[in-house]
């Protein structure tokens, strides 16, 4: 195949997610087209070899081109390449990495129930919480509060805990029961006198007050990203999770901790509810469960829940709630095979070596930059927030006109000098995420590159 043809039947025939359809059909955005991968890079089609910096959507944590995952998945589905896994029945490798995920999760945590993806895995914990509250009798605590900014995935009701206002114009969303509260943004805060301690407070009392004006026996649960990913990559404000946590409890509301982006590894601990000092009672798990080898998702369910849900199976028959795929044999070896190479390789602690080098050295080598807000991060998660002016003596900072592009612009100039990034969708902000196995001097190079790109665009 060409390159032209290729291009020709893409145009013709394939509906892209998230993208601009008719400057995609009128080849006015050039697609490029993957061909193979190795460890940090990728390379495409024409031979160009980039070094990705995002780890694809920040799902591929042990890198590319693993033959152990590439073995697994091969010889699983020679083996046994599909068996359903409803009551009764189950296959060896997916009982396997049940085992697996559940000697990882925290203590007080009972079982894993098997996804594909992290937006059916939400999906999941809502329909849990639902049916957990009905079996307690108090069917009308329902209403869940997710953050805007929060991203729990594109279904319905995932588009709807989703607080970005892309993901529910024109579709009627959120649906009736979905609440926003405060992102916890601590750079992006209104009043700026707060310290962070401060910020985190009001967040907490903000989230309150919906509560007590909802109803406290109508508020179920809350759902956050243990730091926010898509919506800014933002670790929490000091203090955030306990003063949240404070509040849900006093008003017996369940925590969802979406760990899609966070679980195994990706801030530095396996769990980014341990690293904030979270108790969880649903933790959601996709991206890093099979580092994108194979589609693969989870919701790890607490002996809370687990027991009041059990029981209620026993009294009323089963949960009417199953996917064709979930615990598929496939994925389910990859998920093995890619926890096995996370441990062997130590992988999690090459990330909080290497993290300090990405970070500390974009802090290093742009902080002083007039036109750099704040350099965020943890472990290998981190941001660079590109302002217009960053505001003398503690005014607010003056953010670019979304028209300008700025961040698409600096993300284009460090794809121009071999690194990929992600200009994420909300603000001027600059994503890495890399794989785990990134090397300190890997680290550098994404910092030099993206040094360059800052230059070329804003001088
Ligand atoms: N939750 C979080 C925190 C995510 O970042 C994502 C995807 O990026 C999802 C859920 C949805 O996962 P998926 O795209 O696999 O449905």
């Amino acid at each position: 195949l060409t390159n032209d043809v290729l291009a020709a039947w893409d145009r013709e025939s394939f509906f892209h997610p998230s993208t601009h359809l008719g400057q995609h059909a009128r080849g006015e955005a050039p697609g490029r087209v993957m061909r193979t991968a190795e460890g940090v890079h990728v390379t495409d089609r024409d031979g160009v070899r980039l070094l990705d910096a995002f780890a694809g959507l920040y799902c591929v944590n042990v890198g590319y081109g693993r033959q152990e995952i590439a073995e697994a998945i091969a010889e699983q589905a020679r083996e046994l390449a599909y068996y359903h896994a409803y009551v009764g029945h189950g296959t060896e490798v997916s009982i396997r990495l049940a085992k697996m995920i559940m000697d990882r999760a925290p203590d007080h945590m009972a079982r894993v129930y098997f996804g594909l993806g992290g937006s059916d895995a939400n999906e999941t914990n809502v329909k849990l919480v639902w049916h957990y509250n009905n079996l307690l009798g108090r069917p009308e605590k329902k209403k869940i509060v997710s953050r805007w900014r929060g991203y729990h995935g594109s279904g319905l009701m995932t588009g709807s805990l989703t607080g970005l206002k892309l993901f529910h114009e024109r579709f009627d969303l959120p649906l009736a029961g979905v609440l926003h509260t405060e992102a916890p943004y601590f750079y992006r805060r209104a009043n700026r006198s707060m310290d962070e301690a401060a910020f985190s407070a009001h967040c907490a009392a903000e989230l309150e007050a919906m509560i007590l004006r909802e109803g406290p026996e109508t508020v179920a649960a809350f759902i956050g990203e243990p730091a926010l990913g898509t919506g800014g990559l933002v670790p929490p404000p000091e203090g955030y999770w306990a003063a949240i946590q404070a509040v849900l409890e006093k008003y017996d509301v369940l925590l969802i901790a979406d760990e899609v982006v966070t679980g195994f590894g990706r801030l530095g601990a396996m769990w980014g509810s341990e690293l904030y000092g979270m108790r969880p009672d649903l933790i959601t798990i996709a991206k890093g469960l099979t580092s994108a080898y194979a589609p693969l998702s989870g919701s790890i369910v607490s002996r809370r829940m687990w027991d009041v849900l059990a029981k209620g199976t026993d009294e009323h028959g089963p949960i009417g709630h199953g996917w064709t795929y979930s615990a598929h044999p496939v994925s389910a070896a990859a998920g093995v095979a890619n926890l096995e190479l996370l441990d062997r390789l130590e992988l999690i602690e090459n990330v909080r070596a290497v993290g300090p080098t990405l970070i500390e050295g974009l802090r290093g080598a742009l902080a002083d930059h007039p036109n750099v807000g704040e350099i965020r991060g943890e472990g290998l998660l981190a941001a660079l927030e590109l302002v217009e002016d960053r505001g003398a003596n503690g005014d607010a900072p003056v953010f670019f006109d979304p028209a300008r592009k700025i961040g698409p612009a600096v993300a284009a100039a460090m794809l121009r000098r071999g690194v990929i990034s992600r200009a994420m969708p909300q603000g001027d902000i600059i994503g890495f995420a890399p794989p785990f196995c990134l090397t300190a001097a890997q680290a550098r190079t994404v910092v030099a590159a993206t040094v360059e790109a800052v230059a070329e665009v804003l001088g």
